[in-house]
């Protein structure tokens, strides 16, 4: 199958990877919409929310929490929005959660930058 995020978790296309284990992949997405702008995936290819099964779900939104504590912390992020399209308005037809830490001052920064700050998670 010829799909974008596929080849991201097969390490086919590169990725600033922020998260991994079994199940799913976290990276920084290309075209941020704010600092440290991620995509989190399951490895499998599901399509949408309809596609994809309540324990694969259950486990994403496991990990969604611990980034969003990671993200907020690491980057002192002021809030934190979750984004999950579906339809038309999905770009990138493999399932994923946008996480979007909010900062009062948007002042974006290089995609690099942002994984140097989170890379050391520990
Ligand atoms: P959607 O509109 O499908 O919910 O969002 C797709 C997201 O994938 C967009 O925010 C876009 O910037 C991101 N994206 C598209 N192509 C790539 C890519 O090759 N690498 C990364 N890291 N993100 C991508
Ligand atoms: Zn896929």
């Amino acid at each position: 199958m010829d799909c974008l995020f596929c080849k991201i978790v097969s390490g086919k296309i590169p990725s600033y990877k922020i998260y991994e284990d079994e199940l799913v992949y976290a990276f920084l997405d290309i075209n941020p919409d704010s600092n440290g702008h991620t995509l989190l995936i399951p490895k499998k290819h599901y399509l949408d929310m309809n596609d994809i099964p309540l324990d694969t779900l259950t486990h994403i939104f496991k990990v969604a929490k611990e980034l969003k504590v990671m993200l907020e912390e690491k980057l002192n992020a002021d809030g934190l929005t979750f984004i999950q399209n579906n339809g038309d308005v999905q770009e990138v037809k493999h399932f994923h959660l946008h996480l979007k830490p909010y900062h009062k001052n948007n002042d974006i920064k290089d995609v690099k930058e942002i994984y140097e700050t989170l890379k050391d998670r520990d």
